[in-house]
């Protein structure tokens, strides 16, 4: 998939609208917010005072979600920190281990470099690879035949990058689907944002990487993700 200066645009004004977004919904959330600790005494007096506490813990949740968002979408600079690949990917199966499982998939990690390290921003880069993941799962899951569903992460030295590969048995993608899985708010499923893989693209830019993807329609897709190696110890 090659860039373009298309799609440059329009990750830009992704971050653009991101922000006004949530500038525009915080503001109506710090009243609700206000109003709701007005109401209090009052729901304490009927014995409800907890519909009050769920209610404020829900806007900070709602909040916290608009902070991570324009965090993500702006094209901050990374914080780098070196780390061992193979820590990150066992990480991150860890994480995803109990989705997989209610999705049906099994999760494998074979790792080529034990002593391969990037310089990455973590929490940007654990965004990226469990966004992958979740995709992935997804496409098992949507292909719902009952078969043996399987993703297979992998990390090893490729020239002067490290190379993460996440690999699916799921659905595949069509011609059309390849064309524009990068494109800000482009998505197949119901309840999809099209968020991620644009998120994602920017990410591994911004840390001189590059990502790549194979795919065939019924058999599965396989993520490669570039990134800079900084070290190769053993
Ligand atoms: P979302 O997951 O919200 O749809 P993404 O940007 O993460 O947004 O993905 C965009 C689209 O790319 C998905 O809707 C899906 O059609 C396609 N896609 C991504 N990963 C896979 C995959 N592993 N297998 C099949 N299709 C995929």
């Amino acid at each position: 998939i090659e860039q373009t200066a298309f799609q440059n645009d329009k990750l830009a004004m992704l971050g653009q609208i991101a922000a006004a977004i949530a500038h525009e919904i915080r503001n109506p959330l710090t009243s609700i917010r206000g109003f709701i600790q007005l109401l209090h005494p009052y729901l304490k007096e009927i014995g409800k005072q907890e519909y009050a506490n769920i209610i404020l813990s829900e806007i900070d949740r709602a909040n916290d979600i608009i902070f991570e968002f324009l965090n993500s979408s702006k094209p901050s600079a990374p914080m780098k920190q070196n780390v061992p690949v193979a820590h990150l990917l066992k990480e991150m199966i860890l994480l995803s281990e109990s989705e997989a499982h209610m999705k049906g998939c099994e999760l494998h990690c074979e790792i080529f470099d034990p002593g391969l390290t990037v310089a990455i921003d973590v929490k940007q880069i654990k965004q990226v690879l469990l966004n992958i993941i979740k995709n992935a799962m997804d496409a098992i899951y949507e292909v719902g035949d009952g078969r043996r569903g399987r993703i297979d992460v992998s990390a090893r030295r490729e020239g002067k990058y490290a190379l993460i590969t996440i690999r699916d048995n799921g659905k595949g993608m069509d011609r059309t689907t390849l064309g524009r899985l990068f494109d800000p708010f482009f998505t197949t499923k119901e309840a999809g944002t099209g968020l991620g893989l644009s998120v994602s693209y920017r990410i591994i830019r911004n840390h001189g990487g590059i990502i790549h993807v194979d795919s065939h329609l019924n058999e599965g897709t396989e993520f490669l993700i570039y990134l800079p190696y900084t070290d190769v110890k053993g």
